[in-house]
């Protein structure tokens, strides 16, 4: 099993560590050479994600935890089991979120005394979470996992370089270039929003 993160380390080696034995995920991840080679493309899929990493997902429904968006029961026997809730992920990017915060729990905090993180709308919540080192930590590499930095720049150069030539102008409104990205990569409009602020595009208006 790899080596669990330390506070605040995981953005610059959860690459190398958490997949290191995945390689294909860690392709998924990183973006760079599997792009090169035409391997990655958005958006990205979590689903095969978990099914590369041997996260069971279930999504029946449950009524008696309506409050609760998904969870993830860690195990050092068997398979991690991740339950999505669907009467709360009905909207794709959602469900695609829910799932990538799931899989932050599985890569980062395996090794820690929590044996069960149940997430609802403060935990997933990006301001609400961000005094739990567990939940914003989790956000945030959800966020680098839909969208990873190579990818949205590669693919944004290209996004509005066509914008451009389509319409004949040196210019793309930012509102439409959030837009175009978060169709390609199947996340709310918001969470692109707030990722490409965090990459360094959009942060000035
Ligand atoms: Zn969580």
């Amino acid at each position: 099993m790899p080596r669990p993160f330390e506070r605040g380390e995981y953005d610059n080696r959860f690459r190398n560590t958490c997949l290191a034995n995945h390689s294909s995920v860690g392709g998924i991840f990183d973006g760079r050479a599997p792009l090169r080679h035409g391997g990655v493309r958005t958006p990205i899929d979590v689903d095969e994600i978990a099914r590369l990493l041997q996260i069971e997902v279930t999504e029946h429904a449950d009524p008696g935890a309506a409050n609760t968006i998904g969870k993830i029961t860690l195990s050092h026997e068997g398979p991690a089991r991740v339950w999505i809730n669907p009467a709360e992920n009905a909207y794709g990017p959602r469900r695609r979120f829910t799932l990538a915060h799931e899989i932050a729990h599985f890569c980062m905090h395996r090794s820690t005394d929590r044996h069960e993180f149940i997430d609802d709308k403060s935990t997933m919540n990006r301001s609400e979470s961000y005094w739990n080192s567990y939940e914003s930590e989790a956000n945030r590499f959800a966020a680098e996992l839909l969208m990873p930095q190579q990818l949205i720049e590669s693919l944004g150069r290209r996004v509005i370089d066509a914008y451009k030539a389509e319409h004949n102008t040196e210019k793309m409104p930012l509102t439409r270039f959030i837009d175009v990205m978060a169709v390609k990569f199947r996340v709310s409009h918001l969470a692109m929003e707030f990722r490409l602020r965090n990459v360094g595009i959009g942060k000035h208006k």
